[in-house]
């Protein structure tokens, strides 16, 4: 069996000698590097809906959406959003006029629901600021709401050809590896960096910073990467190692203590939810809720209804489900206790609450977790995710409660 197949075929490869190489080695041609990742770039891309085709000019406006969205999200995730995005919104200025409620309901399921905010404040200010042009400087698309270095390299480079290293995750993984970087990511950003500004050809740097997304996703994956595929196999220190998998090296991330609370799912008699807009500064900021405690470590069941909703003129009669709704955000993970009630038909909605009938739940802008929440609580009910006709699985990870 050739040495592709038997990678194709996910057998286990032999380990390799580990060859004691510590510095980049003085024939590297840098030149020569970025020669063969454009070739194999040239034969390898990946068809995406948001990336030019050979010869295409690429669209700014096309190329940012991708970018803010892929931000810690995957390429599968994106695509959908990207194309309900895309086809309600054709061009930034569409989008700037666009009420931010609707942005954050088409966002809704995606995460990281700052995104969305600074996509919509992002796209006022490149009418406002450059008459509804992105502007094709590096330092200046870093000005705008939501673009970060990463971010404002890569719109740089792919929209505009400017000559800068755009380095995502993918692309951080491989230059660890074709480099052998020691340090600890993230102290190794700044060296990554500089070493992958020696690579840059003299010209494509678009497709340049592409070659290495797509290389990063698809062969140097972080497990079991597939080198014998590689357009750099001969020069990765790390394959002539032969321990590619343990880079990039990485501190331990400290885990967030666990958060508690409790979420109210209150009924109106004739089909209507109770639901409330977070502040708009915060986690999940402008998104809408069922009424919640304080997610907190030390939270206390026994507490947990005095901070129930109470609509005038009803007394609901909470009961609390079985099990716990489990979710988890990027610093901390998070487990809601579940409680349900029915209020009559004519129930008056608190103060900055409001009703919305349960067909109507899958239009609002409801995160991932709150649509778990509901999901606990509404089994019969699909939760759908904010577009037509496209529906989700919401059911939140359920176990016993403590
Ligand atoms: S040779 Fe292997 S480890 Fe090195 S860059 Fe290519 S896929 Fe990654």
């Amino acid at each position: 069996m050739t040495v592709p197949a038997r990678i194709a075929q996910g057998k286990k490869a032999r380990p390799r000698k580990i060859e004691r190489i510590e510095a980049i080695p003085r024939n590297r041609n840098s030149s020569t590097d970025a020669e063969a990742l454009l070739l194999w770039y040239d034969r390898h891309r990946r068809v995406l809906p948001w990336r030019a085709l050979p010869g295409e000019k690429p669209d700014a406006y096309r190329v940012w959406l991708s970018e803010i969205m892929l931000q810690q999200t995957t390429v599968k995730a994106v695509a959908p959003y990207f194309a309900r995005f895309s086809a309600r919104w054709s061009n930034v200025g569409a989008l700037a006029q666009a009420p931010l409620d609707d942005v954050l309901k088409l966002w809704a399921g995606l995460g990281y629901y700052a995104r969305a905010r600074n996509l919509h404040a992002c796209a006022k200010a490149v009418v406002e600021r450059h008459g509804g042009n992105f502007p094709e400087s590096e330092a200046e698309l870093g000005a705008l709401p939501g673009i970060g270095p990463y971010s404002a390299a890569a719109i740089a480079a792919i929209a505009f050809g400017a000559r800068t290293a755009a380095i995502d995750g993918n692309g951080e993984r491989l230059l660890a590896r074709f480099f052998a970087v020691e340090a600890n990511l993230p102290a190794a950003k700044p060296q990554i960096r500089r070493l992958a500004e020696s690579l840059l050809p003299a010209a494509r740097a678009g497709d340049f910073a592409q070659a290495l997304m797509d290389l990063g996703a698809t062969i140097c994956t972080p497990k079991k990467p597939a080198c014998a595929l590689c357009p750099w196999e001969q020069t990765c220190l790390a394959r002539r190692r032969g321990d590619p998998e343990t880079f990039p090296r990485k501190a331990r991330k400290p885990r967030g203590q666990l958060r508690r609370g409790a979420a109210f799912v209150l009924k109106r008699a004739g089909n209507a939810i109770l639901l409330r807009r977070r502040a708009m500064d915060g986690l999940l900021g402008g998104m809408v809720e069922v009424p919640t405690t304080e997610w907190t470590p030390d939270f206390e069941e026994a507490n947990a209804l005095a901070h129930a909703p109470h609509p005038r003129c009803a007394e609901p009669k909470w009961r609390r489900l079985p099990g716990v709704v489990a979710h988890v955000f990027t610093h901390f993970p998070l487990e809601l206790l579940v409680y349900t009630a029915t209020v009559g038909a004519d129930a008056p909605a608190p103060e900055g609450m409001r009703w919305v009938t349960i067909p109507e739940l899958a239009g609002e802008a409801l995160p991932t977790v709150m649509r778990k929440v509901l999901a606990h609580a509404l089994p019969s009910a699909a939760i759908a995710n904010g577009a037509a006709g496209v529906l989700m699985d919401a059911r939140g990870r359920q176990r016993r409660a403590k």
